[in-house]
């Protein structure tokens, strides 16, 4: 089973890792979990690129590009050994967030990244992506109050470049997606505290992971 966390940044898609990790040792399964972009050693090259302040003229198509070939080497070389291995994989960002962000977001056309997406990866599509809602302004807040916590995080921030408006569109598109999409995702409201949080994300696999 495949299963993915999507959300805009500071949502808690990396702390709910945590719960989800718990419920699954609990439960008995055998699992991986993993990111994008960066799970594996050449997509963390990938990643430093991506994320690296710098490079704030990459082109767009070379953006999406790069989140592609991060992903096709993170499926050949992780996901789906895992998979066929019967693990229960759980990826924090996953091909939802390059349509969001690479399309919704940044413009992209959407049908030209699901053809890519047809032709590098398959098509893999997860059986169960957890969806963190939440406003901006509140995810925004605590990926700054983070930051000032954790120097690695601010190295690689995409905050100052990108604004507000970026975000909300981000946001929307996420629920967009959700919206075409019912079977697969569970929107979780993330504006609670961190215990509610994983109270809801507890629900949701208990409903979704069978077997
Ligand atoms: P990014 O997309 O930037 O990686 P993220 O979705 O992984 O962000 P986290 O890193 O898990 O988000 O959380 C961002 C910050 O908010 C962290 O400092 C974390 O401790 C805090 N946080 C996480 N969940 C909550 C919550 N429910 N309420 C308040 N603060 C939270
Ligand atoms: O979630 P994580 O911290 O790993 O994401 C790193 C950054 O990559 C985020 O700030 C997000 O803005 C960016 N990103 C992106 N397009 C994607 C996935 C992530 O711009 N498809
Ligand atoms: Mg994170």
């Amino acid at each position: 089973m495949f299963i993915t966390l999507e959300g805009i940044e500071g949502s808690g898609k990396t702390t709910q890792m945590r719960t989800i990790a718990r419920w699954l040792t609990t439960a008995g399964r055998d699992f991986l979990t993993t990111r994008e972009p960066g799970g594996t050693p050449i997509g963390t090259q990938i990643r430093s690129v991506l994320l690296n302040p710098e490079n704030r003229d990459l082109a767009p198509m070379a953006e999406l590009l790069l989140y592609v070939a991060d992903r096709v080497q993170h499926l050949e070389t992780a996901v789906r050994p895992a998979l066929a291995a019967g693990k229960v994989v759980v990826c924090d960002r996953y091909f939802d967030a390059t349509l969001v962000y690479q399309g919704y977001a940044r413009g992209l056309d959407r049908d030209t990244i699901h053809e890519l997406h047809r032709l590098a990866c398959g098509g893999l599509t997860p059986d169960l992506t957890l969806l963190l809602d939440l406003e901006p302004g509140a995810g925004l807040a605590r990926a700054w109050r983070r930051i000032h916590a954790d120097t690695a995080h601010a190295q690689e921030s995409r905050f100052e470049k990108e604004q507000l408006d970026f975000h909300q569109r981000v946001r929307a598109g996420y629920l967009d997606l959700a919206g075409l999409q019912p079977q697969r995702f569970v929107i979780i409201d993330a504006a609670l505290d961190e215990t509610a949080v994983g109270v809801q994300i507890e629900a949701a696999l208990a409903a979704h992971v069978t077997g």
